[in-house]
């Protein structure tokens, strides 16, 4: 039987916040906690999961367990814990809740029994999180320990900024619509086609490593999207923004998303494949179909849409809801673009660089499902092979891959305007 409580604090943290509530009032030299932040609005646990709501966006949210007695803790960065209602259930025999700092809020669940958390996923919109639970015997839970936190990330669009740091004056910002999204390279007329560049994996995700002196997919994909960024600058005609310039990690969701939002004109992400043989080589092509067009392709799309997945937990999130997108009308036209560009791309490249035969294939990339976005997925090569990965990772071949997509996106947007 799950039993209701109401709110109960954590510690003196709430005190302390409360102290520094009240200097922050009296100097206004930063802004409140909450000005920024989504206060808790329901937390429910059950048998297999704990679902918690928020009224607005928070930051970021981590979990960990402790012993003695059995606990597991979530803090939320960017959380506040003013209101709301808490239902106990399955392992959890207590929700206990405060305010753990000023920026920090804190959900402690008493366990009845060890339990651990097997992963978790914010909803699409960031306005709840869903952490997923499962029995365990005491050795499996005091092993659990030693992991660490596990760190769950809204969708950047819908993440409240990191809380300002104390004493930090708040500057003006730009424009609201223009809020965490990258810069946009060349000519400031919004009327020319806008590409936006992915360079896939990044951050904790180092993507393939080449056998070949070790070169990361990250680095590779990063400076080939800036090469190719570099010739888009170079034609005038075209506006180019880069999903990341650094090396950072970003989920699927928000590297399409990131095109959705700036309304672009054309999703190229940039990979660099690995395989099981050195002997494999060459650029592929790929567009977006629910069926693969071979083994090698659906096995490929597994294994860049687990990119989300770290140590088992789904950092992407709402995955359910991407990879059912329906294939509606409008996806098919994107589609459609998408397999034109794929096959300019293809015919651009030839005079560059080494290519794969059958060089245009299909899968069900979750990176690639915008459903208004024409998108291709650029395999650039193969990392497990000595001449590609001397090739990907020279600045001379960086430079040729750049003029490649480069001059197919050209070609692509001159089609577009001339069928006008
Ligand atoms: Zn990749």
């Amino acid at each position: 039987m799950a039993v209701k409580n109401n709110w109960t604090h954590v510690g003196n943290g709430l005190h302390k916040a409360s102290m520094l509530s009240a200097i922050m009032l009296a100097t206004g030299i930063f802004s409140s906690p909450a000005a920024h932040a989504g206060a808790i609005r329901e937390v429910l646990a059950n048998e297999d999961s704990i679902l918690v709501k928020f009224d607005g966006a928070v930051n970021k949210a981590s979990v960990f367990t402790l012993a003695g007695p059995n606990r597991i803790a979530l803090d939320i960065l960017g959380g506040t814990t003013d209101k709301g209602t808490s239902l106990a259930g399955g392992p959890v025999s207590n929700v206990r809740l405060g305010q753990f700092s000023f920026d920090t809020a804190r959900v402690v669940f008493d366990l009845a029994t060890p339990a651990l958390v097997t992963g978790g996923y914010f909803s699409a919109d960031g306005r709840s999180l869903k952490i997923n639970l499962r029995r365990a015997v005491a050795s499996e839970f005091s092993s659990a320990m030693g992991r660490g936190k596990i760190n769950f990330l809204p969708p950047a669009l819908f993440r409240s900024k990191p809380p300002k740091k104390r004493y930090e004056v708040t500057a003006p910002i730009g424009r609201a619509s223009q809020r965490g999204m990258p810069k946009i390279y060349g000519p400031s007329d919004p009327t020319l086609p806008l590409v936006v560049v992915d360079a896939g994996h990044g951050g904790h995700d180092p993507g393939a490593i080449s056998p070949h002196g070790g070169k990361r997919e990250k680095e590779v994909t990063l400076a080939i999207a800036k090469s190719i960024r570099d010739e888009l600058v170079k034609t005038g005609r075209i506006r180019v923004a880069l999903t990341r310039d650094t090396d950072r990690f970003l989920v699927l969701q928000d590297r399409f998303g990131i095109a959705r939002k700036m309304k672009a004109d054309l999703f190229i992400s940039v990979h660099a494949d690995a395989a099981g043989s050195e002997q494999a080589n060459g650029a592929t092509v790929y567009t977006l179909s629910e069926t693969a067009s071979d083994r090698e392709a659906q096995k490929l799309a597994a294994r860049e849409n687990k990119s989300d997945i770290i140590n088992g937990v789904n950092l992407g999130g709402a995955d359910a809801n991407v990879s059912s997108i329906l294939i509606d009308l409008t996806q098919r036209e994107t589609m459609n673009v998408s397999a034109d560009f794929a096959k300019l791309l293809i015919r651009e490249s030839k005079p560059n660089m080494r290519l794969r035969s059958n060089s245009h294939r299909f899968a069900s990339f979750v990176v690639l499902k915008a459903p208004d976005t024409p998108s291709v997925l650029f395999e650039t090569g193969y990392l497990t092979n000595a001449k590609d990965v001397a090739f990907l990772s020279s600045r001379a071949g960086q430079r040729r891959v750049g003029q490649s997509v480069a001059s197919a996106i050209q070609v692509h947007f001159a089609r577009k305007l001339a069928s006008r």
